[in-house]
């Protein structure tokens, strides 16, 4: 429960509201050490703690990277930390993507604005293993063009073609040359081998929820199908019960579900 003091490196605007920064540990006792999808929680002293995703490299050692959006008191002060500031972490908490059972298989990553941050470790897992994996596909949808992150990443990706990119946003001006409507219709016409894809899928719990629906229509079956559930927390240790979804805890049988474990839940309002 004891927060390790981290050190911030370097922190940058992502998008308005919103802030990557990368922390090492200072001194002794801290561990940056995670598996894509994992979280910790990063205690901001004299504000509160609050949970938050890994959004960097899981092969970098030394360093951890968190993209956080600011929406109320605790990311506020988070988003407002200067380079040589000292925050607290705790964890790794939680389940991971399961990109080692998904080796021999095609992928397909389907991010909601923010939601490709939780994402990002497992892309970079992804592409440091690349020969180990079939078709990779990003399918990344967002509001705006302005809201769109990591955007020079998601060129270098298009441009290396490893993995297929595939970019829309909701709504647009004239000036943006990109395509215009919902993440799923980024499936549509894309050629999905039912039997042999793993898809991992992060962003608002309507997305969510669409984008699974749309791959169990294509013939993968929820077993295959990955989700990460947000829900407020505390403890991050499977006592304070608040992050009860169902009969679960997202703190640590979650984040990351298999959609078979949840389908249900998705069905049902305001569990
Ligand atoms: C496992 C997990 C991983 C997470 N990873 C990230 C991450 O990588 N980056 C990140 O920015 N956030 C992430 N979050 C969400 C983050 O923890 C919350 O935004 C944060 O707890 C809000 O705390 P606060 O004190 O700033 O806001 P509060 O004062 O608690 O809330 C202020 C207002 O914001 C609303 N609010 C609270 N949470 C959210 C939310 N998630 N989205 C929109 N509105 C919200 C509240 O309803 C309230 O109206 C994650 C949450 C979980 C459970």
């Amino acid at each position: 429960m004891r927060p390790h003091p981290f050190r911030v490196l370097d922190i940058a605007e992502e998008i308005p509201g919103c802030m990557t920064m990368r922390v090492a540990p200072d001194g002794a006792g801290g561990d940056a050490a995670f598996a894509p999808g994992q979280f910790y929680m990063v205690y901001v002293f004299g504000h509160g703690e609050v949970p938050i995703s890994v959004s960097g490299d899981p092969v970098k050692s030394g360093e951890l990277t968190f993209t956080v959006m600011a929406v109320g008191s605790v990311t506020q002060a988070l988003c407002a930390v200067k380079p040589g500031a000292v925050i607290g972490l705790r964890g790794p908490f939680g389940s991971a993507w399961p990109v080692e059972a998904a080796k021999g298989r095609d992928v397909i990553v389907m991010a909601g604005g923010l939601g490709l941050a939780p994402l990002r470790p497992s892309i970079y897992r992804l592409l440091h293993d690349r020969n180990d994996y079939g078709d990779i596909a990003l399918l990344y949808g967002t509001r705006q063009p302005d809201r769109i992150v990591f955007p020079q990443e998601l060129a270098d990706w298009r441009d290396e073609a490893l993995i297929d990119v595939d970019v829309t946003v909701d709504t647009a001006g004239r000036d943006w040359p990109g395509k215009v409507g919902v993440v799923t219709e980024l499936l549509k016409g894309r050629d999905v081998d039912p039997g042999r894809t793993s898809a991992l899928i992060c962003g608002p719990e309507i997305m969510m929820r669409f984008s699974a629906y749309a791959l169990l229509d294509r013939g993968v079956a929820a077993e295959n199908i990955h989700v990460s559930m947000e829900r407020n927390m505390k403890c991050a240790v499977k006592m304070c019960g608040r992050c009860q979804y169902g009969p679960f805890f997202v703190c640590a049988d979650g984040p990351v579900f298999a959609f078979d474990r949840v389908q249900r839940l998705f069905r049902t309002r305001d569990v």
